[in-house]
């Protein structure tokens, strides 16, 4: 079953009981399906709030928010058999085997799931009879993300999915998140890993103060905010120097070249990092 929005938010406004701002201010978005859409922004900037809202989990707010085709707080129940959610901290029985654990979650689901096939897809089959507590950060993971696949879901919430992972396990968990949208999954992360999202993203919004500052596929905020430039390393009287110019003219560049004391010049591109920074810096 394929509509063509998948997520559509509209004014969205949350307000915790007793603060006096909205965690939430009035955003609007739709995600398509089969879209990987990234929420992204500083901490306190209202994602999880908003991944709350669209999962069922918070409902207390004003505007509307649709899920698969029907407002979320119709869904009730029922809304857990369409969806996955991965939390940030992973979520498990400490003391029984990961196939143990996946079979317990699996019973939670209507739809007929198998444990063994989600660990497989997360490259968690080897590990299958250790005991969850015994497992590593990266392995509790790909736990954690074998039980919001486990039940074929049509949308992932997944939120910091490769938060504190070493490069090699925080690629294998890109990986498997790419070969769930290649499957047609819609996926919904918030993230502050920027790999993940070049890698991953066909759209991201940023938000700022609970509203959305800038909204785009990665490359047009790259080049509507990002700042290339070129790194140039020299040996200044024994002494390693390193100095970043905006432009390869740029004369104080040009004149360090003309010294003979340049060892290294590279150029940086534009990257979603100094879009980050440009765009949830205070106003
Ligand atoms: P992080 O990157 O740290 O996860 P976030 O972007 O997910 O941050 P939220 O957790 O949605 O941000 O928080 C948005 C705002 O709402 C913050 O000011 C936060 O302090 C406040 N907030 C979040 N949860 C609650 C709550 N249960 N009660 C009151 N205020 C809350």
């Amino acid at each position: 079953m394929m509509q063509d929005s998948v997520l559509t938010v509209a004014d969205l406004r949350v307000r915790y009981p007793g603060s006096a701002r909205d965690a939430v201010a009035g955003i609007g978005f739709t995600v398509r399906a089969g879209e990987v859409f990234g929420l992204l922004g500083p901490n306190g900037a209202g994602k999880s709030t908003t991944q709350r809202v669209l999962t069922g989990q918070h409902r207390d707010f004003t505007g509307s928010v649709s899920v698969l085709g029907r407002p979320v707080a119709s869904w009730g129940r029922r809304l857990y058999e369409r969806i996955g959610v991965g939390f940030e901290l992973p979520a498990y029985f400490p003391k029984l085997t990961v196939r143990e654990n996946l079979a317990a979650f699996a019973a939670l689901y209507r739809t007929p799931s198998s444990p063994d096939q989600a660990l497989d897809l997360v490259g968690l089959a080897d590990a299958a009879d250790r005991r969850a507590a015994a497992l590593s950060k990266g392995m509790k993971m790909r736990l954690n993300l074998a039980r919001a696949v486990l039940h074929r879901p049509d949308v992932l919430f997944l939120d910091e999915p490769t938060s504190g992972l070493d490069p090699a396990n925080a690629a294998a968990v890109r990986a498997v998140i790419r070969a769930q949208a290649d499957d047609g999954r819609t996926v919904f992360l918030t993230t502050h890993d920027m790999p993940a999202v070049e890698e991953l993203c066909a759209r991201v919004a940023f938000l700022r103060a609970g509203r959305i500052v800038a909204i785009d596929t990665p490359r047009n905020l790259r080049l509507a905010y990002g700042r290339p430039s070129v790194v140039a390393e020299s040996l200044v009287d024994g002494v390693p120097q390193r100095r970043e110019f905006p432009a390869t003219d740029d004369p104080a560049l040009l004149a360090l070249l003309a010294t003979g004391r340049v060892q290294t010049v590279h150029t940086r591109e534009a990257a979603l990092s100094d879009v980050f920074i440009a765009v949830t810096a205070a106003a």
